[in-house]
Formats: structure tokens, sequence, C-alpha cells
């Protein structure tokens, strides 16, 4: 384990926010910012993310599987941000969706895009990878820091929370980005919020920090990037109430590898952040 600062402010100075898995994160005094501090060493995040495991008091397995349903959601999600005008162009769109999982958003991008999209995936567990090559997808690993290759869109759904620094990460991906290319990014908006009210669990040591509108605005704009659209939705884990959830709910609870937080009305439910942003032309 290792002693980390802020990497968006450098700062040092911290306080506790809350504790799990024998984990805590701690709230930047300067920027706010949540990071889990100490922190695993970078090796072991790699081998972590692509296995699937990490250590904690409980060791904590996220492979999990396909999610259909996963799907519906997305689509709404391209239309929201108007994603078919890209599309109608007729332009081919070169897409690299990071961090792919089980290939849900790549399968819907590759029916929502057709013949004008050409669409990667990159995982790094391999479970996943292998599921989603079996599903026909084109999903790869390789390593983002000495690739190559330039995209229209880059997309990291569910990526920056696993990010050891994503400043660092994400300035890769701009500059993976074609003239006047774009990223869409979806993580939570729960910085501001005190622990009473955070999202739980916070999945540790599988989540790394968790920030705000605010920051990533600033981050994304601190990098040449132009903030075009930001949406906010009801977290995922947050159902909405009616009998069929509540029964889901309870086998939930019920089924191991699952987790059930039968919280039908939290106080902030709509932290689920999604922001799509544009390369300004030098
Ligand atoms: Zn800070």
């Amino acid at each position: 384990m290792i002693e980390v600062d802020c990497y968006i402010c450098k700062s040092s100075k911290k306080e506790h926010y809350d504790s799990e898995n024998g984990h805590n994160i701690v709230k930047c005094m300067e920027c706010g910012l949540l990071y889990l501090n100490p922190r695993p060493e970078q090796s072991e995040i790699n081998e972590a993310s692509k296995s699937g495991m990490h250590k904690g008091d409980e060791l904590l397995k996220v492979t999990g599987k396909f999610k259909e349903y996963l799907k519906i959601d997305y689509l709404s999600k391209l239309n929201d941000f108007s994603y078919a005008v890209m599309f109608s162009e007729g332009k081919r769109i070169s897409w690299l969706d990071i961090g792919c999982g089980h290939g849900e958003f790549v399968e819907t991008l590759a029916n929502f895009g057709g013949k004008n999209i050409d669409i990667i995936g990159l995982e790094p567990n391999i479970k996943k990878l292998e599921g989603a090559r079996e599903r026909g997808m084109d999903i790869k690993f390789f390593d983002l820091t000495t690739h190559q290759d330039k995209y229209d869109v880059i997309s990291a759904l569910n990526v920056y929370s696993h990010l050891p620094n994503p400043p660092e990460d994400i300035a890769k991906w701009c500059d993976m980005l074609n003239e006047g290319g774009e990223l869409l990014l979806q993580t939570g908006d729960s910085a501001e919020l005190t622990a009473e009210f955070h999202h739980k669990p916070y999945s540790l040591p599988d989540h790394l920090s968790f920030t705000s509108r605010k920051l990533l605005v600033e981050l994304l704009e601190n990098l040449g990037m132009e903030v075009l659209q930001v949406e906010t939705y009801r977290m995922g884990q947050y159902p909405v109430f009616s009998a069929l959830e509540l029964l889901k709910e309870i086998a939930r609870f019920f089924l191991p590898g699952h987790v059930a937080t039968f919280q039908f009305f939290p106080k902030y439910p709509d932290i689920d952040m999604w922001i799509r942003a544009k390369k300004i032309s030098k």
C-alpha cells in the first residue's frame, strides 16, 4: 500500500471521509476530491483490473456477466446526447470504448451506428474480453500509454473511478483524438455529498476516487476540451419503487455476488453523470 496526495490539486491536506472493506476514503481539504488513501501499488491495481479480483477484508469479485437491459439504457442516453446527428452525416466514425466490460455499450453502438461506425472495445479483464468476443464484438486489450492510433470518439463509462491518475489518463485519451474528436465519459457526481448520503457500497479498493461535476468539467477544460453537454441520471443502484423492484431487491439480497441497497428513496438519486466534450482545434 502507498500513501498518495490529491491528483487534482496536488494538496496533501486530507481528512477522513469514510471506511469500507478495510480501506479508507479521504477528502481533499483543498478541492474536495474523494480518494482512496492509502491505496494499492500500481502493479497491484494493474493485476486486479486484469483478473477482476481485489484485496480487502473480503476479496471483491467484479467479473459479472453481460447485462442485456443496459443496452436499452445506453440507447436512450445516445438519443439524449443526439448522437444520431453524428451518424447521419454519412462519414465513417472510428470509436474506441475504453473499459468496455462485457461489451454492452459496444454492441449498442454497433447497432446504432450501423455501417457508419468502426467500434473497438478495450478491456483488461480476460473473462469479460473473451465473453464479448464470443458475442462477435471487436474487443482488444492493448497498452494505451504506447498506443498510436487515433479516433473520432473515445468513450469511457464507469472507468474514471478506477483510474489511478485520471488527469494523466484523460490527457492521453485527448492526444488519441483526431482533430475535432470527442470524449464521452460517465462517472458519479458525488464528491460534494457527505458520507451519509454517498452511494454505497463504495466498492473499495476497486474504486480509487470519486469526483464531482465541477472538478471533472475543470479537468477537461484544462486539457483543452470544450464541454458540450452534461446530463445526470438516477444511479443504477437506486431502484425505482414498485412491487416488482422490491421482489428483485429481495432476490439480490439472498443471491451471492449481488448487492441489494433497498434504497428506493435516496436523498440524492441523480448523480450518474455523463459528459460529452470536444477537442478544441488548435
Ligand atoms: Zn485536491
